[in-house]
């Protein structure tokens, strides 16, 4: 691993310290020679081109929203300026307002209806967990894409390429993924993360999306990832995520052959991945996984 990563890591933690439900000030990391993070919660990409910048993320609500702003105008070039979501979840997404008028906002089809069919919804589910996700959701205003995409587009940022693209349901229906070609980084949304169980937070989800999506990011061999979540890492991310879905699938699959139910499979797996991947931290969510291969095999 390299020094800068080792640096990246130990800064993300300090700053969930600091505001564990928000986006630092003044935390720019450089990932490579046009992409740039704010590793918070969640993690920002800021793609930056001599023609435009593109943003990946909003952070949760429009306060969040305002720190990525100030960064983005910090690094940008030139005045254009692109806003995606990697999905419609509330720390993606919400702090959209913040942004200037003249953003061109840009989502996958499958994604903007998401947010039109659930996005209030997923307001009031954040709200309620905290006073401060409360706060920081308070008066939220959605506002319309201005560009969307049905499988993919292209950004020519001026020297730098973005590809964005939707292969379909995994962690969310609308997840997009980010791929900057030049510098070989992977902006994977939740899609890949650095050693935490994937979260399948409802039948919106998909293992069987999930690691097909897996299967068609390995062929992108990219050279460094920038997760929503978690520790930035290598290209060998997407490999570690794949091979951890794919063994907790096949277990699994092989407890409901044995006539398990799906509470119980989730039980026993939580015990049985604990032991088997010590280093992975939070397994809440493995429940959750199981539950949707038992849905999906159905
Ligand atoms: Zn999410």
């Amino acid at each position: 691993m390299t020094k800068l990563l080792i640096a990246v890591m130990a800064s993300a933690a300090l700053a969930r310290s600091q505001n564990p439900q928000g986006v630092p000030e003044n935390a720019v990391t450089r990932v490579s020679e046009h992409v740039y993070a704010i590793v918070g919660f969640p993690n920002i990409a800021i793609v930056v081109g001599s023609r435009a910048t593109l943003v990946v993320d909003t952070g949760m609500g429009p306060r969040n929203g305002a720190v990525i702003v100030r960064e983005a105008q910090k690094l940008a070039k030139a005045p254009a300026l692109y806003l995606t979501t990697t999905h419609f979840h509330p720390e993606h997404a919400t702090g959209e307002q913040a942004f200037p008028p003249q953003t061109i906002l840009i989502r996958p089809v499958a994604q903007q209806d998401e947010m039109d069919r659930r996005g209030a919804e997923y307001i009031q589910l954040f709200s309620s967990r905290s006073a401060q996700n409360k706060e920081l959701l308070q008066n939220v205003k959605l506002r319309p894409p201005d560009l969307v995409f049905d499988r993919e587009i292209k950004l020519d940022l001026g020297g730098v390429t973005a590809r964005l693209f939707w292969l379909g349901a995994a962690h969310t229906k609308g997840d997009e993924l980010i791929f900057v070609e030049e510098d070989s980084v992977l902006i994977p949304g939740d899609l890949v993360q650095n050693k935490l169980v994937p979260n399948m937070p409802n039948e919106d989800a998909s293992a069987q999306g999930w690691l097909a999506i897996l299967d068609q990011l390995e062929t992108l061999h990219a050279r460094l990832v920038v997760p929503d979540h978690g520790a930035l890492g290598d290209g060998s991310l997407v490999a570690q995520e794949r091979a951890f879905l794919a063994d907790l699938q096949g277990r699994a699959r092989a407890l409901e052959r044995q006539g398990v139910s799906a509470d119980e499979a989730g039980r026993m797996l939580t015990t049985e991945f604990q032991s088997k991947y010590p280093d992975w931290t939070n397994l809440g969510p493995l429940a959750n996984v199981v539950r949707r291969v038992y849905a999906e095999s159905r």
